[in-house]
């Protein structure tokens, strides 16, 4: 069994966790936290053994009175992997614990790419991540944008990508994010960092991103134009895209108009915290003119990353191919709606 650290147990960490524990090769061996908050408590009440994460705050969980396992250092000492899931930029500060005790690491998209050896997509480079000890899941934009293109690139070839990046103000947790009345260009420069970010999983690509940010909660929204290398029928393409396991395509009858159902519907399903995992692309948008191909995607970015770092982990451990481990991880979380 892959004994699996999760520092940071948040929005990205307590899913990241739920889902290691659903994996018939892997157990969590602890969750770190620096404060005793709900996530703690949940922890607790989930059976995830809690470690303090910042050694000087241990006495605020026993004022809590919430049992702490250890130390962040301890954990980090036993596990054999550690998901880094704590805030941008704190990860890069993590970075000497886990090098100090040898253990392979994840981290997320809030870091920058130069923090590791790879940039990871299950879909795209699964195999890169055998040769790094500490692997970048990308950010959940650049995983969405990374799904849709693999399969383009090698079936068509991609010539150029055009992106246009609605993105949600904050996560419904996020009480301090917004916009909460307005329509920002933003980054208000162009192109946005989130090309150059695909760039870091496809060196050779060809792509320009813009990025907006509304008052939304629920999920990013896409707009994609992608001129291939060949002329393509849209029912080709929706074929191509039914085969992936991480491309789901709203039917036209569902009659889902938006994120707002979107959520619904995978509440609805059953999903934990209606977690939409896959690329979720209105099927009726996928159209071509010519080489170019168009098409609208919701990407739900508090789970779309959940199932690449359960790859990942595989990946840098050498314990599965990306075949085996990605169909391992859709069947436990149960992907493909
Ligand atoms: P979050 O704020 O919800 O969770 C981070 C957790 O880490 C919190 O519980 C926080 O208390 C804890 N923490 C803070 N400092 C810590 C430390 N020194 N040691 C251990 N824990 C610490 O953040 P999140 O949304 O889960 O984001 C985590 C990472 O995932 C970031 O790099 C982010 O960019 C990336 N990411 C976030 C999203 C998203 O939409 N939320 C999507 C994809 C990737």
């Amino acid at each position: 069994m892959i004994q699996v650290a999760i520092n940071g147990y948040g929005t990205i960490g307590k899913r990241v966790a739920d889902a290691v524990r659903a994996q018939p090769d892997m157990e969590v061996l602890g969750v770190a936290k620096t404060r005793p908050n709900f996530e703690a408590e949940t922890a607790i009440d989930k059976g995830f053994p809690l470690y303090a994460a910042i050694e000087e705050r241990e006495h605020l969980f026993e004022e809590a009175g919430l049992d702490i396992a250890g130390s962040v250092d301890e954990l980090v000492a036993d596990a054999d992997v550690v998901v880094d899931a704590t805030p941008s930029g704190i990860g890069a500060e993590n970075k000497s614990l886990y090098e100090e005790y040898e253990t392979p690491a994840l981290y997320q998209g809030g870091e920058d790419a130069d923090l590791v050896g790879v940039s990871f997509n299950a879909r795209s480079n699964f195999e890169d991540a055998a040769e790094a000890d500490h692997v970048r899941v990308v950010s959940c934009n650049t995983t969405g944008l990374s799904r849709v293109i693999a399969p383009l690139r090698e079936e068509y070839g991609v010539e150029k990508v055009r992106a246009t990046l609605v993105r949600r103000g904050g996560d419904p947790g996020q009480t301090s994010r917004g916009p909460i009345n307005d329509i920002l260009p933003n980054p208000v420069t162009i192109p946005s960092h989130h090309g150059p970010d695909v760039e870091t999983i496809f060196d050779d690509l060809d792509i320009d991103t813009l990025g907006m940010k509304v008052p939304a909660t629920l999920m990013h929204m896409h707009s994609l134009n992608v001129t291939l290398e060949e002329e393509v029928d849209a029912a080709d393409v929706r074929e191509l895209f039914a085969d992936e396991s991480r491309l789901f395509l709203i039917p036209e009858h569902m009659a889902i108009d938006g994120s707002g159902k979107l959520k619904e519907y995978a509440l609805d399903a059953g999903r934990p915290r209606g977690d939409v995992w896959e690329n979720a692309i209105w099927e009726e948008s996928i159209s071509t003119v010519g080489r170019d191909l168009y098409l609208f995607q919701g990407i739900h970015q508090e789970s779309d990353v959940v199932p690449e770092n359960i790859d990942a982990i595989r990946a840098v451990l050498g314990a599965a191919d990306a075949e085996e481990s990605i169909e391992t991880t859709d069947e436990t979380l149960g992907i493909g709606l």
